[in-house]
C-alpha cells in the first residue's frame, strides 16, 4: 500500500466528503493532499497537482505565501480568538475599517462570520429585519437571478437555483421567485451581450413593479454566475437592477463571495458597473485561502434601523467564531500584498499571457463560448465523450490529474480560476494539458 492509498482509504472511511456522492470514490480514488506550495499541491507519493481552481474559488496568492504564513504566525503568539460580543479587537476593527475603505460606496459597517453561505444568510435577515424595524413588515420575499448560486444552507438555498443541490430540500425551503439571467451565453442568435442583458433587465423592472412591497431585497452575483458555470454578464445588468431597487425600495445585495478581491479584474465586481449595493457579502479569498471568514458591509441607513434602545430591534444573530482574530489578520495580510502591489495591473500581464497560450485550445472545433473575466477563462466542451455531463465531469477531472491539473468542470463546462501567482512555465502547462484532454473529449 502507497502512503496515498493508506490515506485515501482511512478518509473514506472516517471523513464525509462534501459535494460528493461518497460510492464514486470506489471508482474514482481522493487524492490525500500532504502539502501545498505556490500554484501547485503536492501527495504523499511524490506528485504535484496544478491547483487550477484555487483549490474552490478560495486561494489567490498560492499556498503557504511567506507573508500570510507570518502574519498568522504574528497573531497566533498574541491572540487566537476572543467572543466578539462584548469584545473587540485588533485586527477585527483594522480589517473593519480598511475594508469599509476600499468597497464601493459607503458601506461603513461590518458584520462577520465564517462562511459564505452565513453571509447570505445574514444579508437575507438584515435586510428583512431592517424593512420591519423601519414599518415595512410586509417585505417578507426575496428574489433571485436565475441559475444563482448562493450557499447551501437552508436560508441561502432557497435563493439558490440549482437544482441538483436545491430539489433534494424542497419540502424544507421557502422557495423564492427568480428573475430571467443575463447570462450572455443566452443571448439569442443576433443580440448582444448588453442587450440581452438589458433585455433581463426589463424582466426584472417587471416583477419589482408587481411585486415590490413584499421584496425585501434582490440578491445577485455581479458580473460572473459561478456555479452556473462562469457565467458571465454585460456590466449594464448590474447597473439597471442598482437603479430599479432604488426606484422600488428592494435593496441590492451583491453576492461577491466567489468575484472578490480582483478575481474579475477589479477589486470587486461591482465596480465593473460602478454600482454600490446595499449589503455586499464577502468570503472566499477574503483570507487568501488560508481560514474560514465572512463580512457583510452594510450602510448607515440600513445599520441605523437597528440602533435603539430596545434589544429586539437590534441585530442578534451571532456565530461562535464571528470576528476571529486569526481570519482577520490573514486578511489584513491579503489586503497588505494588494497595497504594496499592483495586484490588478500584474494579473492584467498574466492573463494577456495565458490568453496568448490558449488560442489553440480557444479555436479547437470542440471548444465553444470561450471567454474570460479577470482571472477566470471557462468554455463549454462539445461532448464527445460517452454519458452525460455528470460523466463529462469527472472523465475530465479524471483525465486532469493524470496530467498534474487540478480541474473540476461543471457539466461541459471547464474553467481555469488559478492563484494569482500563476507562472509562465505553470501557464504553459495549463493551456497545453488542458488541449490534449479537450482534444480527446
Ligand atoms: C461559494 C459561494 C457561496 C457559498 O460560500 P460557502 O463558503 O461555500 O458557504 C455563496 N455565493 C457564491 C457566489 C459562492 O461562490
Amino acid at each position: 500500500m502507497t502512503r496515498n492509498e493508506h490515506w485515501l482509504s482511512r478518509s473514506r472511511k472516517a471523513v464525509w466528503h462534501p459535494c460528493t456522492q461518497m460510492k464514486q470514490h470506489e471508482a474514482t480514488p481522493l487524492v490525500p493532499i500532504s502539502r501545498g506550495s505556490g500554484s501547485w499541491l503536492y501527495d504523499f507519493d511524490g506528485h504535484r497537482y496544478l491547483d487550477a481552481v484555487s483549490s474552490w474559488w478560495v486561494n489567490l496568492f498560492g499556498h503557504a505565501h511567506p507573508a500570510i504564513n507570518a502574519a498568522i504566525v504574528d497573531q497566533l503568539a498574541k491572540l487566537e480568538h476572543v467572543m466578539l460580543a462584548g469584545f473587540t479587537h485588533q485586527p477585527v476593527v483594522e480589517l473593519s475599517e480598511r475594508l469599509s475603505a476600499i468597497a464601493p460606496g459607503g458601506l461603513g459597517h461590518c458584520f462577520y462570520a465564517s462562511d459564505g453561505a452565513s453571509a447570505v444568510e445574514i444579508a437575507l435577515k438584515m435586510s428583512f429585519h431592517s424593512w420591519r424595524n423601519k414599518g415595512h413588515a410586509g417585505k417578507t420575499n426575496f428574489v433571485s437571478v436565475a441559475h444563482g448560486y448562493h450557499g447551501e444552507t437552508a436560508g441561502a438555498l432557497s435563493v439558490t437555483d440549482i437544482p441538483l443541490f436545491r430539489d433534494a430540500y424542497g419540502p424544507l425551503l421557502r422557495r423564492q421567485a427568480t428573475v430571467p439571467s443575463p447570462d450572455a451565453r443566452l443571448a439569442p442568435e443576433g443580440v448582444s451581450p448588453r442587450e440581452h442583458a438589458l433585455a433581463a433587465a426589463n424582466a426584472l423592472d417587471a416583477y419589482l413593479a408587481a411585486n415590490y412591497e413584499t421584496t425585501a431585497a434582490l440578491i445577485v452575483e455581479p458580473m460572473v454566475q459561478g456555479a452556473a458555470g462562469m457565467a458571465m454578464h454585460d456590466p449594464a445588468y448590474l447597473t439597471r437592477a442598482r437603479e430599479l431597487c432604488t426606484r422600488y425600495g428592494v435593496h441590492l445585495i451583491a453576492d461577491e463571495i466567489m468575484t472578490g478581491f480582483g478575481r474579475t479584474g477589479r477589486m470587486f465586481a461591482s465596480e465593473h458597473s460602478a454600482v454600490a449595493p446595499d449589503m455586499l457579502c464577502l468570503s472566499k479569498g477574503i483570507t487568501g485561502g488560508y481560514l474560514p471568514l465572512s463580512v457583510v458591509l452594510t450602510h448607515d441607513d440600513i445599520y441605523e434601523a437597528f440602533y435603539d434602545d430596545d434589544l429586539a430591534r437590534g441585530f442578534l444573530h451571532s456565530h461562535s467564531y464571528t470576528g476571529n482574530a486569526l481570519a482577520c489578520r490573514a486578511a489584513l495580510a491579503v489586503l497588505d500584498l494588494f497595497r504594496d502591489n499592483d495586484v490588478l495591473e500584474a494579473n492584467r500581464v498574466s492573463a494577456a499571457k495565458l490568453d496568448e497560450l490558449a488560442r489553440p485550445l480557444a479555436a479547437h472545433p470542440k471548444v465553444e463560448n470561450f471567454r474570460r473575466l479577470g482571472m477566470i477563462w471557462a468554455f463549454e466542451v462539445l461532448i464527445g465523450h460517452d454519458g452525460g455531463r455528470d460523466d463529462f465531469a469527472r472523465w475530465f477531472a479524471a483525465e486532469a490529474l493524470t496530467r498534474e491539473l487540478l480541474l473540476r468542470p461543471i457539466g461541459r463546462t471547464v474553467y481555469w480560476m488559478p492563484p494569482y501567482c500563476l507562472a509562465e512555465d505553470e501557464m504553459e502547462i495549463l493551456a497545453s494539458r488542458t488541449l490534449e484532454i479537450v482534444a480527446c473529449a
